[in-house]
């Protein structure tokens, strides 16, 4: 087996900790951010910008790569990462996500569409139906039917063959009421046991390179569920701990609260991965200090497409402008100087603010392809800061230096 991970340094006052995850396609030094390539692509960048921006790891959909191109063309190329060109570890989704959550998300791609900004419309089919046997939905492509199981989510993962998959699990949401979340999370444990039974049975096959599958802990923030949910997890034998649903996409108060109920227990030989992490640097903080080695987050991509760029402490990021600016704001067009003082981005590099800013104003794709590369870089940057911190004993100072 060649997954494990490996703790380097663990933080004294909190449950932050560096350490470095072994995978078959080389190592990602934690903790670590993954961009997001939905269709095993990172939107507007080339193979040459995703490395230029210190990325380590890329996450793909299982839900989209599924319906276009399809497993019948990843698996003449053995896998997504090779199809991309990434030869960098991967981590798949298990579709889970997708099948539970899109179709209720129909709201925010309303507003999307009214902002003109078709880009960023996540593309969904309509779930007609979620059994205790799997999801029934449509093609957003198509039109034709599908099925999608815990089996079915393993076997799709393995023919995109990333390093990293996950469970099929049905997270629910924050706003569902506690029967809503009850009976999700008994569907979530039913689909888990299915997705490791039929993961066992792979990696028991000789030609399946290894692939470590993360169990998911679910219940929001209600603490009994979740701490149930990460007993089963840990129980069942999962390589990896993954944090799923709602209450970690936003908040940063809210992902404390969900991460405390497990934070003191996370073993030191099992990764843990945040899917869909939010809340910028501070809801980054949060997880961190919770344990949290990975996380994913199409925010931050999507962000930079729109024109919201992150800055720094030292160039006035702060906790309360969310370490973040609008470039197409009238007060950039004649700024001269560079967008940071110290981010060391092919945009930042190259071009001047007014430049940036001229770019969004005209519409160009250069301009999304610049934002893209700066926020990505400046999360990865971020992370590997953070690590050296954990790793000197210097967190705590580190923290204060960011969130005052
Ligand atoms: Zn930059």
């Amino acid at each position: 087996m060649d997954f494990s991970f490996e703790l380097t340094k663990s933080d004294t006052k909190t449950h932050a900790r560096a350490g470095i995850i072994h995978t078959p396609h080389g190592k990602i030094l934690t903790p670590a951010f993954s961009p997001v390539a939905t269709r095993a692509s990172v939107r507007t960048l080339s193979i040459d910008d995703i490395k230029k921006t210190n990325s380590q790891i890329v996450l793909a959909n299982t839900y989209h790569l599924y319906l276009r191109p399809g497993v019948e063309t990843i698996k003449k190329f053995g896998g997504f990462g090779p199809f991309m060109n990434w030869d960098g570890p991967t981590i798949t989704d298990s579709g889970g996500y997708q099948v539970s959550f899109l179709y209720n998300k129909k709201e925010t791609n309303d507003k999307l569409q009214m902002t003109n900004d078709k880009s960023n419309m996540e593309q969904i089919g309509k779930v007609t139906k979620i059994t205790e046997k799997g999801a029934e939905f449509s093609s957003y492509i198509d039109g034709t039917k599908h099925l999608l199981t815990p089996k079915k989510s393993m076997e799709i993962q393995r023919v995109l063959a990333a390093d990293i998959i996950m469970a099929f699990d049905n997270p629910l949401g924050q706003s569902n009421s506690v029967s809503e979340n009850t009976k999700a999370y008994e569907r979530t444990l039913l689909w888990e046991k299915q997705s490791f039974e039929a993961w066992n049975m792979n990696t028991k096959s000789v030609q399946n390179k290894f692939q470590a599958l993360y169990g998911i802990v679910q219940g929001e923030t209600d603490e009994k569920l979740r701490k149930k949910s990460f007993d089963f997890v840990l129980s069942t034998g999962f390589p990896g701990v993954a944090i799923g649903g709602e209450s970690i996409g936003s908040d940063p108060k809210k992902t404390a609260e969900a991460l405390n109920t497990i934070c003191e227990h996370l073993p030191e030989d099992k990764p843990t991965h945040a899917l869909g992490l939010g809340g910028g640097p501070e809801g980054i903080f949060a997880a961190v200090d919770r344990g949290i080695d990975t996380f994913d987050n199409t925010g931050i991509t999507r962000m930079a497409r729109t024109g919201i760029l992150f800055i720094y402490p030292e160039d006035g990021g702060s906790k309360l402008n969310k370490f973040r600016v609008d470039i197409s704001k009238t007060k950039f067009k004649d700024t001269k100087s560079k967008f940071s003082k110290i981010c060391s981005c092919d945009m930042c590099t190259n071009y001047s603010t007014a430049y940036i800013h001229h770019l969004f104003k005209s519409g160009e794709i250069l301009g999304l392809r610049l934002a893209t590369i700066h926020n990505i870089t400046f999360i990865n940057n971020f992370m590997e800061q953070i690590r050296q911190s954990i790793i000197k004993g210097t967190y705590f100072e580190y923290k204060k230096h960011w969130i005052k």
